[in-house]
């Protein structure tokens, strides 16, 4: 029998979730009257008796209790970028929370002095709470044979930090995750492609979780300050989505996003979808 690695998304939601601090917008006041959440973008890899997580949420305890894992037996954290809802778990690890010992952090050598720099996160490596491994971008890191990790250099305001995208590759199939970016111009220009789709089947991308923060352009007042791609223009970029195409499922939207209440199947998506929380992939 061949062992599967699976991917199972912990949550959807730009870094703020929903409801959005300090926002009374419909979204957020009829999430909150339900006693709904939308949590921060996460996604968990399990590959035999190790549990992978890429990037880790305040919310990770909601996020392992709805997923039916226990966050105490995260064995790797793999850190995308320093921005708030990317990070903002990492203190659950250390001996006010869980005081596990041994979890292996992967991160950048950016973000690796930013830990070095922040006394909280270098006392986590002093105590022995994370063990450092330092990816290299670009450089494929084998796990062990037919499971590996990617670090793809995408550019995103890197006020704290650079910023990766993961590809992480089972023993069939290849998933794409890529939840901040600032736009597709750029991260072609860097992935020295031209088109979405070519970049895409260049590195053999089955599934793909892609940046869909904001639907439009001036969805929010100061959104030339946060730069994404819209959903729309990804669309736009994409075309209509074919029989057999790429599995690609928008993650990461703000609380403004209106595609976050559409149906599946609604005609404005093209046949591309919004991940859910709890999708589930087999690699
Ligand atoms: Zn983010
Ligand atoms: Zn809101
Ligand atoms: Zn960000």
């Amino acid at each position: 029998m061949v062992l599967r690695t699976s991917v199972t998304v912990l949550g959807v939601a730009q870094d703020g979730g929903i409801p959005h601090p300090g926002c009374h917008c419909e979204t957020c006041e009829s999430q909150f009257q339900n006693g709904n959440r939308t949590l921060p973008t996460s996604i968990c890899v399990r590959h035999k008796n190790e549990i992978h997580i890429i990037d880790v949420s305040r919310d990770l305890d909601t996020q392992a209790r709805r997923q039916n894992f226990n966050p105490r037996e995260i064995t790797d954290i793999w850190l995308t970028h320093a921005h708030l809802g990317h990070v903002d778990g990492l203190g659950l690890f250390g001996r006010e929370v869980m005081a596990l010992k041994g979890v292996r952090l992967h991160a950048s050598e950016s973000m690796m002095s930013l830990f070095d720099e922040t006394p909280r996160w270098a006392a986590m490596i002093e105590q022995g709470v994370f063990v450092k491994h330092q990816f290299e971008s670009n450089k494929k890191q084998n796990l062990s044979p037919n499971f590996s990790f990617t670090p793809i250099s995408v550019p995103h305001r890197n006020e704290f930090s650079d910023n990766h995208a993961f590809v992480v590759r089972g023993h069939d199939k290849s998933l794409l995750h890529l939840p901040d970016h600032d736009d597709w111009d750029k991260t072609l220009k860097q992935v020295g492609e031209d088109n979405i789709r070519d970049w895409l089947t260049k590195i053999d991308i089955d599934i793909a979780l892609i940046d869909g923060t904001f639907w439009e352009s001036n969805e929010i007042a100061r959104q030339d300050n946060v730069p994404h791609p819209t959903i729309t223009e990804s669309i736009a970029r994409l075309g209509e989505r074919k029989e057999d195409d790429i599995d690609i499922r928008f993650i990461h939207l703000n609380h403004t996003n209106p595609a976050l209440s559409w149906d599946k199947k609604d005609p404005r998506l093209h046949g591309w979808s919004i991940a859910n929380e709890g999708d589930k992939f087999s690699l």
